[in-house]
């Protein structure tokens, strides 16, 4: 695992300096894959998988309830078993703590951990979300739609068993059967969301 994850430690960093030459000469109307600070999770807060696009179903929005380096730090601490791939900070910066193919511990159901991708936006879901933060969710966002073949739109048919609903989506962790938690909650705009992630 360590050699993947240097690999990925390096394409994450490569892709940092060379993000708007990229972005210049793709000419196309895919979207890349925004540059992250790669901060590796505590292998024991996760499942390794090798998980692909028949796998990746859906994307499942977080709030923190503090702050993005606090909660990428939590998940780097074997007591933590909690972990979730992504944590956009207000200002924009993004974390990734662990790889897309392995199965983080975010939706507090089994079926969605298995199915998902998950990010924190750091903060509180009783404040406002700055336009930098929804901004770069939403270009990892895009991203990931585009490589695991998720509709760019919010789900509405949110099954007990998430493998019932092989379309998916994009869901809050308040739509997650079974969660208690009530992120990221009426402050996400998921109207102005969706349709950053569309303007690619
Ligand atoms: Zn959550």
């Amino acid at each position: 695992m360590q050699s993947r994850r240097d690999v990925l430690k390096k394409l994450g960093a490569a892709s940092t300096a060379g993000l708007a030459g990229t972005a210049a000469l793709s000419g196309s109307a895919a979207a890349g894959m925004p540059g992250v600070d790669w901060k590796p999770a505590d292998s024991s807060n996760y499942t390794s998988a090798d998980r692909g696009a028949s796998e990746i179903n859906w994307i499942i929005i977080h709030t923190v309830q503090g702050s993005a380096s606090g909660a990428v730090s939590w998940f780097q601490n074997p007591d933590a078993d909690v972990s979730a791939h992504f944590t956009t900070a207000e200002d924009g910066y993004l974390y990734q703590s662990l790889s897309e193919v392995n199965i983080g511990w975010h939706a507090g159901n089994g079926s969605y951990n298995d199915t998902s991708v998950g990010i924190e936006n750091g903060g509180y879901v009783s404040e406002p979300y700055p336009d930098a933060q929804y901004q770069k969710t939403a270009d990892l966002v895009a991203y990931l739609c585009e490589q695991y073949n998720i509709p760019k739109e919010r789900a509405t048919w949110v099954p007990e068993n998430a493998w019932d609903n092989t379309t998916g989506g994009i869901i809050g962790h308040d739509q997650v059967p079974g969660s208690t938690h009530t992120d990221p909650g009426d402050n996400w705009d998921w109207n102005h969301f969706i349709d950053l992630v569309n303007s690619y």
